[in-house]
């Protein structure tokens, strides 16, 4: 499969996961011991961004760190994927995090809060000349949705394929929705958009462990099973699957299908969200053994 050629740019939200695991979670007042803790590079943009780069594409992202050690983390985590970090921005003020407590039954609370990610409120111009340079411009919604609106507005206008994964759900405008070549969701976003949907080009409907279907406004539609895998961990597998999608989509929407759902499956058989992401050998791997 040939798709280095492929040039994407990702604008979104980069944020530190601070997961503490503990038995029991304190009641409001109270002090308990927790058993373990780690700091995990995330946000749906971030995660996308290494996603892509693991299955070869030349991925640039656009969004902000703050100047705290995280942000310094943050920018060499996505370097070290191979994503150009050239136009990430340091802003003053804490880095995006999301505090996230799993309790003894695996039940979870998670705080989040944007920090420098809520401070991508306009484009430079390098920005807007790196989405028009783009093949493609991948988006979320975890960054002010009047900045996504500008990057799909411009990227449609300079002929750049704009692709979004609409999460989390909130309402966008019929002017956004009229830039959208491709969207990506799972169960709870088809749903949730089923009327927006059906006015986007190409949609990519991902369905856990029964794989992903594809229909687009011409009319085409299929679906693609599920890997068989052994799960260990579902977190950022949807991340792994769009990432991946977008790298390939220049090879046609059954080809890359096919290649982010092996990838979205191998994401499972990780812990983690960034750390499971799959390179390219390994969906290469596993699509030679199905
Ligand atoms: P999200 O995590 O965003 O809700 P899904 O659960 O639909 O998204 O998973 C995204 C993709 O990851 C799926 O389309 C599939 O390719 C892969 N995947 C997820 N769960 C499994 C599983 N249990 N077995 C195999 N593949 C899976």
């Amino acid at each position: 499969m040939d798709f280095a050629a492929s040039t994407v740019v990702v604008l979104g939200s980069i944020n530190m996961d601070l997961v503490t695991t503990t038995a029991r979670r304190p009641a409001p007042g109270e002090t308990v011991l927790g058993s373990g803790f780690a700091t995990v590079p995330g946000g749906k943009g971030a995660n996308q961004a290494i996603a892509a780069a693991r299955s070869g594409a030349q991925v640039r992202f656009l969004g902000a760190v703050g100047d705290d050690a995280f942000g310094t983390t943050l920018r060499s985590t996505l370097a070290e994927a191979g994503v150009d970090t050239a136009l990430l921005r340091t802003v003053d003020g804490p880095s995006g995090v999301a505090t996230i407590v799993v309790d003894g039954t695996g039940e979870n609370s998670i705080i989040v809060v944007a920090g420098a990610n809520g401070r991508v409120t306009d484009l430079t111009e390098d920005e807007l000349a790196a989405i028009a340079a783009a093949d493609i411009l991948l988006c979320q919604l975890e960054i002010p949705l009047d900045t996504v609106a500008a990057a799909t507005r411009h990227a449609r206008a300079s002929g750049t394929i704009v692709a979004i994964n609409p999460s989390p759900v909130q309402p966008l405008s019929d002017a956004l929705w009229a830039d959208i070549d491709l969207a990506i969701v799972n169960s709870l976003e088809s749903a949730r958009y089923s009327a927006e949907l059906n006015r986007v080009r190409h949609v990519v409907r991902t369905l856990g462990r029964d794989g992903a279907a594809y229909r687009s406004s011409d009319g085409s539609e299929f679906t693609v099973a599920g890997g068989r895998v052994g799960v260990v961990d579902t977190t950022g597998a949807g991340d792994a699957f769009t990432g991946a999608l977008v790298a390939t989509w220049a090879t046609g929407p059954h080809a890359a299908v096919t290649w982010a759902n092996a990838a979205g499956a191998l994401a499972t058989t990780r812990l983690g969200a960034s750390s499971s992401i799959p390179d390219r050998a390994r969906i290469e791997r596993a699509l030679a053994a199905d």
